[in-house]
C-alpha cells in the first residue's frame, strides 16, 4: 500500500474483488468524473461515457487537474471516454451518475438492459430517488442497488449504499467490499427519500435559501456564521453552490413529495436560480459568482 495526497492507494493484488474487473461509468458531469478518477486511482480500467465529446474531454482536463503528476499517466492510461454505449457492453459494474431526473435515468437503464450482460451490477448514484422505484426499469433488479457518493468524490469517505426490495446479498456485498477497497466507508442505509445523508443535509441548506430570501442575512453571513458557529467547514449556500442547485432543487422535491410533507417545501428562491440556469459553480453562478 502506498499513500498519495494522504489517500491510501492498495496495490492490485490487494484487491478483494476479482468478480470486478471493469467499470463503466455514465455520466461524466461533477459525481462521474470525480468516480471515474478514483477506481483508475485504483488501477480499474474504466469508461466514462456522456452525451458529448466536449464533456468528455472537459471532464479529464478536470481529473487531470486534481491528479498529482506523477499518476497522471497510470490514471489517463485507465480512463477510456466514449459517448457509445456499447463500449460498456463487457463492463462488470456499471455506476449511473446522470442528472437526478427519474426519466433520464430510467432511459439509461432502458439502454443499459439491451448492451450489458446478465450478471453486470447496475449502481446509482442517485441522491435521493427511491431505489425500488427506480428499479422497475432495470431488466435484473437483484443487481441493482444504489451507491451514493459524495462530493468531491476523491476527498470524500462516505458511500451510502442503499438496497432494493429485490437487491441480492452478493451484489450488496460486492459493492461493500469494492467501497472498502478505495478507501472509502461504506454505510447501508433503508430506501427511504433522501436515505440519509440528504434528508437531513437538504433541508439545512434549503433553510438557508429561506434565511436568505427573507433577508435574515446576506449569503456571506449565512454562510460565516454555519461555519464559525457550527464548525461546518463549508457554508451552506457556497455547499449548494457546489452540490448544483438543480440538483438541490430535484432532491427537495424527492423529499416533498416522497414525505408529502410541507416542511421539505423547496424555496422559490431556489426554484428561481435555476429557472434562471443559475445552477452553481458548474454554471459559473448560483448563490455566488465563480
Ligand atoms: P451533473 O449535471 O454535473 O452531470 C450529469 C451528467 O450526465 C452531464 O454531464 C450530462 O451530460 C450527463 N448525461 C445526462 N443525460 C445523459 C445521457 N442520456 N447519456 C449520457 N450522459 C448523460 O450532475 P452530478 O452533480 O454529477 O449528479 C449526477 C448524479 O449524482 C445525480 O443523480 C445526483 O443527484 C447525484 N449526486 C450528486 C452530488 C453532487 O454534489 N453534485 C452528490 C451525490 C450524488
Amino acid at each position: 500500500m502506498s499513500e498519495v495526497r494522504g489517500q491510501k492507494i492498495h496495490r492490485r493484488e490487494d484487491k478483494v474483488h476479482k468478480r470486478i474487473k471493469k467499470i463503466g461509468i455514465i455520466g461524466a458531469g461533477t459525481m462521474g468524473r470525480g468516480i471515474a478518477q478514483v477506481f483508475a486511482l485504483y488501477d480499474y480500467p474504466v469508461v466514462l461515457v456522456d452525451e458529448k465529446e466536449t464533456i468528455l474531454q472537459d471532464a479529464l482536463n478536470n481529473v487531470k487537474s486534481r491528479t498529482e503528476p506523477e499518476l497522471w499517466n497510470k490514471v489517463s492510461g485507465h480512463i477510456e471516454t466514449s459517448t457509445n454505449f456499447e463500449k460498456i457492453k463487457d463492463c462488470d459494474l456499471i455506476i449511473e451518475a446522470v442528472f437526478e431526473n427519474m426519466d433520464v435515468k430510467k432511459e439509461i437503464y432502458n439502454v443499459l438492459n439491451k448492451v450489458c450482460k446478465n450478471d453486470t451490477i447496475i449502481a446509482t448514484n442517485t441522491s435521493a430517488f427511491s431505489i425500488n422505484k427506480l428499479a422497475e426499469a432495470v431488466e435484473k433488479p437483484s443487481c441493482f442497488i444504489g451507491m451514493h457518493f459524495m462530493n468531491p468524490v476523491p476527498l470524500m469517505e462516505l458511500v451510502e449504499v442503499i438496497r432494493g426490495r429485490e437487491t441480492s446479498d452478493a451484489t450488496c456485498a460486492t459493492v461493500m467490499a469494492l467501497a472498502r477497497e478505495m478507501g472509502k466507508t461504506p454505510v447501508e442505509a433503508n430506501d427511504f427519500p433522501g436515505f440519509v445523508a440528504n434528508r437531513i443535509l437538504l433541508p439545512m441548506l434549503n433553510e438557508a435559501c429561506f434565511a436568505l430570501m427573507e433577508g435574515v442575512a446576506e449569503a456571506e453571513a449565512i454562510d460565516t456564521v454555519m461555519k464559525l458557529g457550527m464548525n461546518h467547514p463549508m457554508g451552506p449556500l457556497a455547499l449548494a453552490d457546489y452540490i448544483g442547485l438543480d440538483t438541490c432543487l430535484s432532491i427537495m422535491e424527492v423529499l416533498h413529495s416522497g414525505f408529502d410533507d410541507d416542511k421539505y417545501r423547496p424555496c422559490p428562491l431556489l426554484r428561481e436560480k435555476v429557472e434562471a440556469g443559475h445552477l452553481g459553480r458548474k454554471s459559473g453562478r448560483g448563490f455566488y459568482e465563480y
